[in-house]
């Protein structure tokens, strides 16, 4: 069997180190072609060392000249782009995966794609270089994989409703009031999953279920009034598809990001692979669903409305939040400052172009700019 070359960018990261690990049990299907972080360069050599890839790159320091690493922020696009990579895995965090996602569909990639925010910024854009290269995307997000898995090819013309399960995060049952007093630590603590500490805070304020309502928009085609969100406490329903007629499937698992990178390296196949702990369903019981405090968590409409407005909202959403959510890890800003910051950015910028990469990159940075302006620090 030919094994196909895998690029993981962000290799250093929580999402690049479950991907190594489920790449290294399958290695008679993959070889590591291609790594890249951003400054963890101690760790990025252990992992050069193990794997050997052809292609090490590092956007920031760290590399002495002995090492034959390509350095800034391009090796993310070179690393995407060349020969020996078939499937690009994005696990870089926020705006910064973007022109590697774009790059690898453009040069008829697959891309595997975690980095969710390149998809929300910049929608359009990746249709239309993965229409022109050739390239695919495959989601890594837990409940796109789920939703991948239960559509099983049927079209978006037979769905009648996604519905997407968020696990509602640290704070599900705290009072608004609580809220306003919730710390960095108290918000960097998730209940089911062990993440980066940006999606960890956006789990927390639920901005990151905004990000994959438009991501489940993008990748499936279904309009904003047919995606539904409802929590999820257990996070071992990883998301509904109800179809035409009624019926509604759910795809089910332990809570293990292991599951949705195999599958996106294997899809549509599915391989035999026993690294993560098997589903017990009474072990697990009960399930349970709840509404979503919408009044509580602003950020999860605030992002739906830039969605559903289109243009650069969506980019303009998720750059004031990743600069939120920057500032409020620093400490200069409140948690329930988040969604403020990223509302009157959005409330500000609201009109801006968006046609273009370069459009969309002006909009981030308009974004980013509000956001720090802004700030009291
Ligand atoms: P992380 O912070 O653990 O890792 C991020 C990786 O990206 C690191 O390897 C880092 O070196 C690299 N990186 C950071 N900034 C960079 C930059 N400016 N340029 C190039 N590389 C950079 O994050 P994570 O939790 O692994 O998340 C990665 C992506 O996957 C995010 O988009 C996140 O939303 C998505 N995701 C993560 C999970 C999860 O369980 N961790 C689940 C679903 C989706
Ligand atoms: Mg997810």
């Amino acid at each position: 069997m030919t094994r196909r070359g895998v690029a993981i960018l962000g290799s250093t990261g929580s999402i690049g180190t479950a991907a190594l690990r489920v790449l290294e049990r399958h290695s008679d299907r993959f070889r590591v072609s291609a790594l890249t972080a951003f400054n963890n360069a101690p760790l990025l050599e252990e992992q050069s060392a193990r794997y050997a890839p052809s292609f090490v790159g590092i956007v920031n320091n760290g590399a002495p000249a002995h090492r034959r690493w390509t350095t800034g922020p391009h090796c993310l696009v070179e690393a995407a782009t060349r020969d020996d990579v078939d499937i690009v895995l994005n696990a870089v965090v926020g705006a910064a995966g973007l022109d590697a996602t774009l790059a690898a569909l453009e040069a008829g990639k697959r891309v595997a794609l975690a980095n969710k925010e390149s998809l929300v910024m910049a929608g359009e854009l990746a249709a239309d270089a993965a229409r022109r290269g050739g390239g695919e995307i495959i989601p890594v997000d837990s409940e796109h994989s789920a939703i991948l898995q239960c559509l099983a090819g049927r079209p978006s013309s037979e769905v009648r409703r996604i519905v997407l399960t968020a696990s509602g995060g640290p704070f599900r049952d705290w009072t608004r009031e609580r809220l306003e007093q919730a710390t960095v630590d108290d918000a960097l603590c998730h209940p089911t999953w062990r993440m980066g500490r940006k999606i960890t805070i956006d789990s927390a304020t639920l901005a990151n279920k905004a990000l994959e309502v438009i991501e489940a928009h993008f990748l499936f085609g279904v309009p904003y009034d047919r995606i539904e969100v409802v929590v999820h406490p257990q996070s071992i329903v990883h998301s509904f598809v109800e179809f035409v007629d009624g019926s509604v499937l759910a795809q089910l698992g332990t809570p293990s990001m292991e599951l949705p990178v195999l599958y996106a390296l294997t899809h549509p196949d599915r391989v035999e692979d026993a690294g993560v702990r098997p589903y017990d369903p009474v072990a697990s019981s009960p399930l349970t669903f709840e509404r979503v405090r919408e009044d509580d968590f602003p950020a999860l409409r605030l992002g739906i409305e830039a969605g559903r407005r289109g243009g650069a909202s969506p980019a303009i959403f998720n750059a004031a939040n990743e600069e939120a959510v920057a500032l409020f890890l620093d400490g200069h800003i409140t948690f329930t400052d988040i969604p403020r910051t990223v509302e009157a950015a959005l409330v500000e910028l609201g009109s801006l172009a968006a046609g273009s990469r370069d459009a969309l990159l002006a909009a981030d940075d308009a974004a980013r700019h509000h956001v720090r302006e802004s700030c009291p620090c």
